[in-house]
């Protein structure tokens, strides 16, 4: 899969728009301002095909993004900012939920974005556990690297691991939108699932 061949396709706010044309689904998941827009662009080579530091909240959508394609890179909607109206949140938690429970089975592999310097949240959790129950594989990528100090990252992994009670099936990268760590360790992880 040649990421750097990435193209917006289209955005979705209801199960009307989804994308189902049975090309593999790659699903991007993370809270507000984790930093999933830029792991997305650092991905594939590009600063601006997702819209970095995007009112939080204010992507009550779903984003496609098809990448050599063969694949879809999809980003979901980020979750888990405060000042979000209950409105908001329910549209959000209709949208998560039509797209998950989707009877054709669009998911192939979870990507569920995490700060490494933080104990992952209840919202975190919750997300890791809807990509558990579609059965699909799951990579775990800890993001904002570059703000640890290196004596720092063996516990914040460890946090990580035992929080979201990670197995030796789940990949659990440390990576840096910011300066690039982990992009070759991230590419490498979904090419695997794309060819298994
Ligand atoms: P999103 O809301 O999850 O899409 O997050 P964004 O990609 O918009 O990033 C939120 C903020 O975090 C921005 O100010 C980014 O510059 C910053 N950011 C993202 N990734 C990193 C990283 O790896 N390291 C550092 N230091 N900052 C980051």
């Amino acid at each position: 899969l040649n990421f750097n061949k990435a193209e917006f396709i289209r955005s979705a706010s209801g199960r009307d728009s989804f994308l189902r044309d049975q090309q593999p689904q790659f699903a991007f998941a993370g809270r507000s301002n984790v930093g999933k827009s830029s792991v997305i662009n650092r991905l594939v080579g590009r600063k601006n095909l997702c819209y970095v530091g995007n009112t939080p909240g204010k992507t009550n959508q779903i984003n496609y993004f098809q990448i050599d394609g063969k694949a879809y890179l999809v980003d979901l909607p980020g979750y888990g900012y405060a000042k979000v109206s209950k409105t908001e949140r329910e549209r959000w938690g209709k949208l998560m939920d039509n797209y998950f429970q989707d009877d054709q089975g669009l998911i192939s592999l979870g990507v569920l974005i995490v700060d490494i310097r933080h104990k992952p949240t209840a919202d975190d959790i919750t997300m890791h556990n809807w990509f558990r129950e579609t059965g699909c594989p799951e990579i775990i990528v800890a993001n904002k690297l570059d703000k640890l100090k290196k004596s720092q990252i063996e516990l914040a992994l460890e946090l990580i691991t035992n929080t979201l009670e990670l197995t030796d099936e789940d990949r659990l990268i440390p990576f840096s939108a910011e300066k690039g760590i982990g992009k070759e360790d991230l590419i490498k992880a979904i090419t695997y699932v794309h060819e298994n």
